[in-house]
């Protein structure tokens, strides 16, 4: 084994790639040392490989992996020229973010010159103008070159290294390129058109889009290392700071536009508050990414899983809560992970290498931009539709107020007439009982005034005559004194009823005032006046209630009479009047009896 060792180290050399052949990952063909303080010289390290201590690394496929590591690595290559011809070759590190690259090659004296660049140098350094760390190499015709690298990074140290025929890797070069410049072609009108959208609507979610699209987007260019050669190409501390800061700004900026997005401050406020912390924590990252990044990378990679993960979680959430926001979300991150995923297994060999794997996670990610986009624009169909709706909710409430005012008015209305009609009635029935005397059922004053006036104005356009009778019982305050008020009072109804019932149909009775009363007559002249008050003096007496008062020991009434044919020479005043006086001059011929007043003139 001690003796087959050297022989199969010496075996590890390559050979130079034919053009057409594409690229040649020669990881497996690397020997590597270790020099854990980066103190070791060129010759020191020569002298390391005759001695036997370059070593290739097991397993080694697709890059190096060294992990994290401060340690600078030394790596020898051996590349073998059989053909007859100058092989003119590139050897690429493709990985950009790789802080220190020495590359030395010998010269035709065998002496080792050095070529220095690296991810954290500037871009003029790079030997070849490409993204990522290529160095050429030409292999004279039968001979063997043994060139080495010395590689330092201050985070993570991943070393892909492939061998390339000078041609291929320059049509390779085109297409990534054409590739990149999709992905940031789309990045750059999302960016811009949401940008516009943000000033357009002044919904703060439009910004966190922006910043987050902006941030991957840097952050991928920064992996690729199309930042340092585009955007800072000049700068010295860059390409990992500017790689885990965009990240950082764009975890932020995501954790902020998922709050809003799935509205977690009333769906999960717990989250909505613990997404805030998580959005502050990634926005205080950078400083310390500044003074520290090689101790903290580590844990920045942790932060960044946990975030994938709580949004991703967010969203499953939402989504099993049938929020279509959410499904949006998930179909988003569904899109990043399956790209991810593809650009893993491609490098573990598990996909076969072609732009779509290699650029999986670009492809995720633009895909994911789009999704965030639709998303966004579902969200804004949402929300024109709840105002929508509530508009009309309003316009139906307004409607339905109207509606309901109209129809208390139609009611109030209704009701008015009904109070209007029952008031009516209760007028008529008022009006009817204002024309009766209370105590004794026949007609008021009142009335007998209203129907005297009627009847004077008809008679006087007929011509026909209008007697008066006035009545009073006689000695009725003795009867008073004598019986009592009540008594008085049944005196009253009693004689009233008398009264009326000698009178006729045509004949209006009714009570004068105290222990008055008075019959119009119309049409009836003096004799047939005189009649009729004797009948209604004798009824009357014929009642026969004691008066032991009374000349006659009972009750008796005195009747004047007076008639006339109502015309412009005479008048109603003049009429009562002459009842009155032949009232008075009844009673001062000794009651109980009629007395017909004399005619005007006569
Ligand atoms: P004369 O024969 O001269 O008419 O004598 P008289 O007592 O009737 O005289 P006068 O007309 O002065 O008296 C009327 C009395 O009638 C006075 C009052 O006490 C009584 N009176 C008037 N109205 C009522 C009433 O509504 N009920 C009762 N019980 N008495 C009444
Ligand atoms: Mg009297
Ligand atoms: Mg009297």
């Amino acid at each position: 084994m001690v003796l087959l060792l050297p022989l199969w180290v010496a075996a590890q050399a390559v050979q130079v790639q034919a053009v057409g052949a594409g690229a040649l990952d020669v990881s497996p063909a690397l020997a590597v040392l270790e020099d854990a303080d980066g103190s070791l010289t060129l010759p020191e390290v020569l002298a390391a490989d005759r001695a036997g201590r370059m070593v290739p690394r097991p397993g080694a496929s697709q890059g190096l992996s060294l992990g994290f590591t401060r340690s600078a690595f030394w790596l020898r290559l051996e590349v073998r020229n059989p053909g007859s011809a100058v092989a003119h070759q590139l050897l690429e590190v493709s990985n950009a973010r790789i802080s220190h690259v020495s590359f030395f090659v010998p010269d035709d004296a065998g002496r080792y010159t050095e070529t220095r660049t690296g991810g954290d140098l500037p871009f003029a350094t790079r030997a070849v103008a490409h993204r990522h760390l290529v160095f050429p190499l030409q292999v004279a015709p039968q001979a063997t070159q043994v060139v080495y690298l010395r590689v330092q990074s201050t985070i993570g140290l991943i070393v892909p290294v492939q061998l390339w025929a000078r041609p291929d890797l320059d049509e390779h070069t085109h297409t990534d390129y054409m590739l990149h410049a999709w992905y940031y072609g789309m990045a750059t009108a999302m960016l811009v058109f949401n940008l516009m959208l943000w000033v357009a609507l002044r919904d703060r979610i439009y910004g966190y889009y922006v910043v987050f699209v902006g941030a991957t987007a840097l952050m991928l260019a920064s992996k690729a290392g199309l930042a340092s050669q585009y955007f800072w190409p000049g700068a010295l501390v860059w390409s990992n700071f500017s790689y885990y800061t965009a990240a950082s700004v764009g975890a932020a900026a995501f954790c902020l536009f998922t709050r809003r997005m799935l509205d977690t401050a009333t769906v999960l406020p717990r989250v909505h508050r613990a997404l805030q912390v998580l959005a502050a924590v990634h926005l205080l990252a950078p400083l310390v990414y500044w003074f520290a990044i090689t101790p903290v990378a580590r844990f920045a990679t942790l932060l960044f899983l946990l975030t994938v993960l709580a949004v991703t979680a967010v969203g499953a959430w939402c989504a099993f809560l049938r929020m279509r926001s959410g499904y949006y979300f998930l179909g988003a991150f569904g899109m990043l992970a399956v790209g991810s995923l593809v650009t893993t297994a491609r490098s573990f060999g598990w996909l076969p290498t072609n732009a779509f794997t290699v650029n999986g996670f670009q492809l995720g990610s633009n895909l994911e931009m789009l999704l965030l986009a639709f998303a966004l624009a579902d969200r804004f169909n949402q929300m024109r539709r709840e105002k929508h709706l509530a508009q009309r909710e309003l316009v139906s409430a307004q409607q339905q107020l109207v509606d309901t005012l109209r129809a208390s008015e139609l009611e109030l209305a209704q009701r008015v007439e009904e109070r209007t009609r029952q008031l009516q009635v209760a007028n008529e029935r008022l009006e009817a009982l204002s024309m009766v005397d209370g105590l004794t059922g026949i007609a008021n004053r009142r009335h007998f005034d209203q129907v005297l006036h009627k009847e004077w104005t008809r008679l006087e356009r007929a011509a026909q005559p209008l007697a008066l009778v006035m009545l009073d019982v006689d000695w009725f305050k003795r009867y008073n004194d004598h019986f009592g008020h009540q008594a008085g009072d049944e005196c009253l109804r009693a004689v009233a009823q008398a009264i009326s019932g000698v009178s006729r149909a045509s004949d209006l009775v009714a009570r004068y005032g105290g222990e008055e009363f008075v019959i119009i007559a119309p049409g009836t002249d003096g004799p047939q006046a005189l009649q009729m008050a004797q009948r209604a003096c004798d009824a009357v007496r014929a009642l026969g209630m004691p008066h032991p008062l009374a000349y006659e020991s009972v009750v008796t009434v005195s009747c004047g009479v007076a008639v006339t044919v109502p015309g412009p020479d005479d008048s109603l005043e003049n009429l009562l009047g002459q009842a009155d006086d032949a009232l008075y001059e009844a009673k001062a011929q000794g009651r109980n009896r009629v007395v017909l007043a004399e005619p005007l003139g006569g």
